[in-house]
């Protein structure tokens, strides 16, 4: 539930709950779907309900117990804004966050709608990093959602990438990430769609990161673009040295 992560823009995962449903195209092939039945396949008692929203009280503490600072993927087998999680938890899980300011966290959704609906309710200090997943140019709405919102630093998450996403409004964007879709059925990312979000971020001086190229062989695809990594952080991280501890894991 709480563990170091494999996922390049991040160090831990913290789960207060796990299990979803479906969304939007990019939800199709999910991985924490894939992986929560797995999970309750092997007997673990956090995925009895295997891809059931579940609440996980017996969670939420776990941050404040890491003493050495972090970045935190929060909720990476589940989406908090879920139409099913109840307001107190959402605001149980953003106290915690709040108190264990040794940390960063990222927040990523996509039910931006319910996200804007909430988010006067929620506090917003430097640490908790808040993002929406865009995976083609019908969901753009959801980048409008995030910016009404007050998070100190607002992230995309075009991942997986299933389309290009031209005339980006990225205004109040502090950070890109892009990736394509990995594991059994993977649908392929064009080159031309990353290298022009690539462009779009360039000409408006918001951080990039390319995560990787996916497809059924994420490894040997590997995630070099024309030869280069791309693991730019958001600038108020960069200019905090922060990103020594992202760098050295
Ligand atoms: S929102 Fe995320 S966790 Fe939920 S089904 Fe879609 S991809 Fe999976």
């Amino acid at each position: 539930m709480s563990e170091s992560s494999k996922i390049e823009w991040t160090e831990s995962t913290w789960n207060p709950l796990t299990g979803c449903s479906k969304v939007s195209p990019g939800c199709a092939n999910c991985y924490a779907e894939r992986l929560a039945v797995r999970l309750k396949a092997m007997g673990n008692p956090n995925y009895k309900n295997s891809f059931q929203l579940t609440l996980h009280e017996n969670q939420l503490e776990v941050p404040l117990r890491w003493k050495k600072p972090r970045m935190i993927f929060v909720n990476s087998m589940s989406d908090l804004f879920h139409e099913d999680v109840p307001l107190e938890f959402i605001i149980k899980v953003f106290d915690i966050m709040v108190r264990s300011d040794q940390h960063y966290f990222q927040v990523l959704t996509k039910r931006s709608t319910m996200l804007n609906k909430i988010a006067d309710r929620l506090t917003w200090p430097p640490n908790i990093w808040m993002g929406v997943s865009v995976e083609n140019s019908n969901y753009t709405y959801r980048i409008d959602n995030l910016r009404s919102t007050s998070a100190a630093v607002k992230f995309l998450s075009f991942e997986p990438l299933l389309g290009p996403i031209p005339d980006i409004d990225l205004n109040g964007i502090d950070w890109v990430i892009v990736g394509g879709e990995s594991g059994p059925g993977a649908r392929k990312m064009q080159k031309e769609w990353v290298m022009d979000i690539k462009e779009q971020c360039i000409n408006k001086s918001v951080p990039f990161f390319f995560k990787q190229w996916g497809g059924v062989n994420k490894k040997k695809a590997g995630r070099l673009l024309d030869g280069q990594i791309w693991d730019e952080m958001p600038t108020a991280y960069e200019q905090q040295g922060a990103n020594q501890t992202l760098q050295s894991y």
